[in-house]
């Protein structure tokens, strides 16, 4: 596919481009300040910032291109209709790898049996919004309003524990992002199963694990 990756120099842009590039996908880097000229291309990844993705995917549905978002801290539903009237895919996923969303589910099934949860994110001092937009997908899975708690410091990517506790026992369900490259899995995932999707917004890898 033609892929236009905006935020390409970024820290996950940078990790994805080689990569896309390496599944044999035709990768256009768009930075900031770079015209988001997207004509012509099957498609968009955006890992950006919260106030640059709703304007990139904008653009890029506008030229009428179907879009992959990582870019979290923002809200893509005013996008939705759209992506539908123009017969265009919108996938927004809070987080691409495959062990993040596998400790999820493993969360949810938990949290049947555990009322009382907290949740604890930590990444990188350079990740801009928080808590991140994992640990609020999670907490809304598990239900039950958990506390979470945004933990930000160098030496970190992306790791999160969701801790159950009942009376004399305690379970802790952890998943860890050691490389940014864990992202790619999910990136060419969506990539592949863009098509299959209906029209407009839709949210989270889970949607296509199962599709
Ligand atoms: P980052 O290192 O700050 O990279 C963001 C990049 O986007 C920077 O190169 C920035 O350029 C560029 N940018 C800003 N505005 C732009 C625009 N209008 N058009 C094109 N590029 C623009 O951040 P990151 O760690 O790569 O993370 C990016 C986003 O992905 C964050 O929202 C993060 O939370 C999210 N994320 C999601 C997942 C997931 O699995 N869903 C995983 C990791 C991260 P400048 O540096 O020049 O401003």
């Amino acid at each position: 596919m033609k892929v236009a990756l905006f935020g390409a120099e970024g820290k996950v842009g940078a990790a994805l481009e080689p990569v896309l590039a390496r599944a044999g996908h035709e990768v256009k880097g768009i930075e900031i300040g770079d015209a988001p000229d997207v004509r012509g291309l099957d498609a968009c990844v955006d890992f950006t910032t919260p106030e640059a993705a709703p304007e990139n995917v904008r653009a890029a549905l506008e030229q009428g291109v179907s879009c992959v978002v990582g870019t979290t801290g923002w809200d893509p539903q005013p996008l939705h209709g759209l992506a539908e009237e123009r017969g265009l895919r919108l996938f927004v996923a809070p987080n691409f790898s495959i062990g993040a969303v596998l400790m999820m589910r493993f969360a949810a099934e938990a949290a049947a049996f555990f009322p009382r949860a907290e949740i604890v994110e930590l990444h990188n001092e350079a990740k801009k919004d928080a808590p991140s937009g994992t640990a609020r997908a999670t907490a809304e899975l598990i239900g039950g309003d958990p506390a979470i708690h945004s933990v930000r410091l160098p030496g970190l990517v992306a790791h999160q524990e969701v801790i159950f506790g009942s009376e004399g026992q305690l379970l802790t369900i952890r998943h860890d992002t050691t490389a940014r490259e864990s992202f790619a899995d999910g990136v060419l995932l969506a990539l592949e199963k863009l098509d299959t999707l209906p029209p407009g917004l839709t949210v989270g890898l889970e949607a296509i694990l199962s599709a």
